[in-house]
């Protein structure tokens, strides 16, 4: 059948429903009559999960292809700074266990392999501090950028820390004012089609019959399209990722000047981990585990000692305690007929590593890049986009896994659980067979846009002390020289960068005050 594709309909206005319509409103010229009509249906009925503080490094380049400046991101959604995280107590849970997984990659990273030079090393420099200046920069509060750095551009590598809530307002407000999305509050009560063939339009409760040639479905774990509709089965995960359940608390600054973190705390628990996100005015912290390991009421205390380190009783007993449950998987397939998902309602796994948002940026400018001209071409751009997501939620999956597989705890059942072999998954545990052996590298993971590079496994691996007998027979004369100059040159960047980069909070109130150049 050839038909033109002129119209794309998007159910949900959660942070994937904006930023699906701001990535593809962009680039398809939606404001022009010549483009390709966006229209972005959002109830009023269901609030969004509004969670989702962290993203990756990536929401820079979305921002300014959706053409958001940063000042006004910085001004209007609370955001800060994010430099990676901080794992700490995943090894063993006792004193001085902690280690960072930063975003940039190991100094010298494809010219010198100072990984190799590290593992012989008897220095006992934990690794991402020898071989990265920026976990340096994050122990000493430092902001990733000068007050002269134009926007988005960077001195380390950074993504953000940001209230969900008004992020979803300013892409909303964008999108509609900017990019000529069509906004409908209203809430699909029914889906018009055979389950066998094309979504011909969604009816509204109050503004009747919505028709489009694409449908995105952005509508949080309901999935109203592609789960409701097409019966596409889930896959659940928590044979692998145990974690079930989070309950998340705002927790004001004791003094408004209090040090912002510019990288996200996750500290290990008895059935799960917290995380501790700083955002200008307040930290989003939150408990995430597994209900079949641990109760609610013990999750909670567990929660409330934590926040014990900084707050009274009295203030703890203040604080709104939210509950999530969510069911760790995703979709057989995203992409079916004429229907997409995009974000919870294709699937999500857990928080740790923040690559929910990601996910949703790289799925919506695979279907923006590949859009169908015409219909005719539809049944192989959805074999495309699904094979490309099956690939990359595969290698997520094993990602967090590793987490969980190196540690050492035995404190509890919950990790003495994720080390059995049949909660592993096979190509993870053939790969941990081989690090054994040789460091990951670009051999592992050969996709152009791989999710987690071979340089994120090594800094989980090495950080939680995973030993790689060094190949010695590939090594040259200089190897040794090299590897010295590349090590006393992250250290000196380190000692520069420290010296001369203003503290994250004194660059938030600067961008919000004056802001950042263009
Ligand atoms: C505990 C927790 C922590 C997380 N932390 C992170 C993190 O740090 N980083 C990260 O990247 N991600 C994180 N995530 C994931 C992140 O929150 C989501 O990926 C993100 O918010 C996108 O959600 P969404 O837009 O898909 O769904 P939602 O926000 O749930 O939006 C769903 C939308 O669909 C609409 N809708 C539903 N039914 C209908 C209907 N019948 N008609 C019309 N509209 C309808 C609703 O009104 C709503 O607007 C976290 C998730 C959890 C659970």
């Amino acid at each position: 059948m050839n038909k033109a594709l002129k119209k794309i309909v998007i159910v949900g206005g959660g942070t994937a429903g904006w930023l699906t319509a701001g990535i593809l409103a962009a680039e398809h010229n939606s404001r022009s009559p010549e483009g390709i009509a966006v229209t972005l249906i959002e109830s009023p009925e269901i609030s969004t999960i509004g969670v989702g503080e962290g993203t990756w490094p990536t929401m820079r380049n979305t921002l300014q292809n959706i053409g958001i400046s940063e000042n006004e991101f910085f001004r209007c959604c609370d955001a800060s700074f994010k430099q990676g995280s901080e794992f700490i107590g995943w090894v063993t849970g006792e004193k001085n266990d902690s280690y960072y997984h930063p975003f940039i990659a190991p100094h010298g990273f494809g010219q010198c392999n100072l990984t190799s030079h590290w593992l012989q090393s008897k220095d006992n420099i934990p690794f991402a501090h020898a071989i990265s200046f920026q976990p340096h920069l994050c122990d000493a509060g430092c902001a990733p950028k000068q007050i002269q750095t134009p926007e988005f551009a960077a001195v380390a590598n950074y993504g953000y820390h940001l209230n969900a809530t008004k992020f979803a307002k300013l892409l909303q407000e964008h999108c509609t004012k900017k990019l000529g999305v069509k906004h409908v509050v209203d809430h699909v009560i029914k889906i018009n089609g055979h389950i066998d063939d094309d979504i011909q339009s969604l009816t509204t409760k109050e503004q009747g019959e919505i028709a489009g040639d694409l449908f995105v479905d952005c509508s949080g774990t309901a999935s109203i399209l592609l789960a409701k509709h097409y019966q596409i089965p889930f896959i659940s995960k928590k044979h692998i990722l145990f974690n079930d359940s989070a309950i998340a608390v705002q927790v004001p600054y004791s003094d408004k000047d209090d040090v912002i973190k510019s990288h996200t705390l996750s500290t290990a628990q008895e059935a799960g981990w917290i995380w501790d996100i700083g955002l200008p005015t307040r930290r989003g912290i939150g408990h995430t585990y597994s209900s079949s390991y641990q109760s609610d009421f013990e999750a909670e205390l567990a929660l409330k000692t934590y926040l014990a380190k900084d707050l009274s009783e009295e203030s703890i007993k203040q604080l709104q305690i939210r509950k999530l449950s969510f069911e760790p998987g995703h979709r057989e397939k995203f992409w079916h007929k004429n229907c997409v998902a995009v974000g919870m309602a294709s699937g999500f796994l857990e928080p740790l590593e923040a690559s929910a948002l990601a996910l949703v940026e790289l799925s919506a400018k695979m279907i923006s890049k590949e859009l169908p001209t015409d219909h005719a071409i539809m049944g192989i751009a959805a074999k495309r986009f699904n094979q490309r997501f099956t690939y990359r939620w595969q290698r997520i999956i094993e990602f967090l896994k590793l987490h969980y597989v190196l540690s050492k705890r035995q404190t509890s059942q919950y990790w003495l659980d994720n080390r059995q072999n049949a909660s592993i998954p096979e190509r993870l545990t053939e790969l941990l067979q081989l690090w054994q052996y040789q460091e990951p590298s670009f051999n592992d993971f050969t996709e152009i846009e791989e999710i987690f590079p071979s340089a994120s496994y090594q800094y989980i691996l090495y950080g939680m002390g995973f030993k790689t007998q060094v190949r010695t027979s590939t090594r040259k004369p200089n190897d040794e020289a090299k590897a010295q100059h590349f090590l006393q040159e992250n250290y000196q960047l380190g000692q520069k960068y420290q010296a001369g980069l203003p503290s994250n909070r004194a660059l938030i109130t600067h961008i919000i005050n004056t802001g950042l150049p263009k």
